[in-house]
């Protein structure tokens, strides 16, 4: 029997309808509008730096870029060989072309579990993992699933300052109210916790713990830790740790938060683009460790929205289990290289009028202070960021950039003999601009 009721809806829309659709088309205008979300999530790191490098330097010295935080722009060194094996076996193989599970495939899951097993000493459930493409779709991801928009419920979530400036400008998006606390200088940027206790209250839905962290270099140690855990717990209020810096410590071994917590619910953010030095195979991942089984709503969430675009890509999924398998000693190659790095920024700051920085104990920066009256000349970082590039050719990050005014970034991801070059240029700059 034929559907009526099709046909007599197909009758509906192709007869009057087009005749009077193709009448009006030539007095309507163009109904094409965007999202006024669009305009509100911008990437202030992207802006500083057009306006930074909108003229090219007076200077003739070779440009020297400690502004993004890219490890393979210089490169600091190469990925472990045996990564780029498992890839290329994967792309040769023939046999990971297809569409995979959208958190992520089994092997990859477990060698995730694996992973934080032998590193953080935490025991997760291949249930708790999502795979991502990487930790700026895991939190857009967690976000979009923990955070509603302040226009369908009142929430907020608390946010490290200063800090990364992803963070904002994924929220910016969901139109959700953000609570900064502070992170204290004079406490090597670990938490002010009293801040955070104070910041907290019945609408929050979030606390973010960026540790090591970007852009401060520290390294929390586990009574800073436990400090911002007794905080999480007396209000009762899951963490989100970006801890894609894990284990990219030299000082002191580096402690991941899921490790101290037997009542907190932490969601911990990791990846590939930091510690493996491969941003641009994007991938990341998302691990809820939930010890009192309280977070059940988070994990299915999570499931749930990991399944909108069929996890990242099948290529390094086949290849993950021997990437995170790669032996402790690449890794000490590259911290070596980073603490020398390390050091001497620390020494050519601290020799350079008008700069001052605390020692850097992880991650790959260095946040240095820009004692603003001893600049009469430079305004503001941005000033001071700007003059830099445009006299010695370096280029650096203001802490506008970080909710920081005050304070400029340097990456630690160069030569050490183009390190030490930044540094004689930077002390010739503030030796002019000091009046020394
Ligand atoms: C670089 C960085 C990331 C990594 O993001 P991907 O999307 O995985 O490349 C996440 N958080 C912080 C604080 C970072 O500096």
């Amino acid at each position: 029997m034929p559907d009526l009721q099709l046909i007599a809806a197909q009758d509906a829309l192709t007869q009057p309808f087009a005749k009077q659709s193709l009448e009006i088309s030539s007095k309507k205008e163009w109904n094409v509008r965007v999202s006024p979300s669009v305009t509100r999530s911008r990437n202030p790191i992207r802006e500083t730096l057009a306006s930074i490098t909108a003229n090219k330097p007076s200077s003739s010295k070779t440009p020297i870029n400690l502004g993004l935080g890219d490890p393979t722009f210089y490169p600091l060194h190469p990925p472990p060989s045996a990564a780029i094996d498992a890839v290329n076996q994967a792309v040769s193989g023939g046999k990971s072309n297809g569409y995979l599970n959208g958190v992520g495939s089994t092997e990859a899951r477990q060698a995730v579990v694996n992973y934080h097993k032998r590193w953080d000493g935490v025991q997760y459930d291949i249930s708790d993992i999502v795979l991502t493409h990487g930790v700026g779709q895991g939190l857009d991801l967690l976000f979009s699933v923990m955070i509603p928009p302040a226009s369908v419920e009142k929430s907020n979530i608390l946010l490290p300052r200063p800090g990364f400036a992803q963070y904002t400008a994924l929220l910016a998006n969901l139109n959700a109210e953000i609570r900064y606390y502070d992170c204290l200088e004079e406490k090597d940027w670990e938490v002010d916790v009293e801040m955070l206790d104070k910041l907290c209250d019945d609408d929050t839905r979030a606390i973010l713990i960026n540790n090591p962290s970007n852009p401060c270099g520290s390294n929390y140690s586990r009574e800073a830790l436990k400090d911002i855990l007794a905080v999480a717990e007396k209000h009762k209020i899951p963490i989100i740790a970006d801890e894609i810096y894990g284990h990219m410590t030299w000082s002191a071994p580096f402690t991941p938060l899921a490790s101290l917590s037997n009542s907190v619910p932490i969601i911990t953010l990791s990846g590939l683009s930091k510690r493996f030095l491969v941003p641009g195979w994007r991938f990341g991942w998302l691990c809820l460790h939930d010890p009192l089984d309280v977070a059940s709503s988070i994990r299915a969430g999570i499931q749930c929205w990991g399944n909108r675009f069929m996890g990242p890509n099948s290529l390094i999924q086949a290849a993950l289990p021997t990437i995170l398998a790669t032996e402790p000693g690449w890794y000490d190659e590259v911290i070596n290289k980073i603490e020398l790095l390390a050091k001497i920024v620390y020494k050519g700051i601290s020799d350079a009028p008008g700069l001052s920085t605390t020692f850097p104990q992880g991650a790959m920066y260095c946040f240095v202070k820009v004692e603003e009256s001893a600049f009469p000349g430079l305004k503001d970082d941005v000033a001071f960021a700007t003059a830099l590039y445009n006299e010695q050719a370096v280029f650096v990050l203001p802490g506008i950039c970080f909710q920081k005014p005050g304070y400029v970034r340097l990456v630690l991801g160069t030569p050490p003999d183009v390190m030490l070059d930044v540094m004689e240029r930077i002390q010739e700059f503030c030796d002019k601009h000091t009046g020394l």
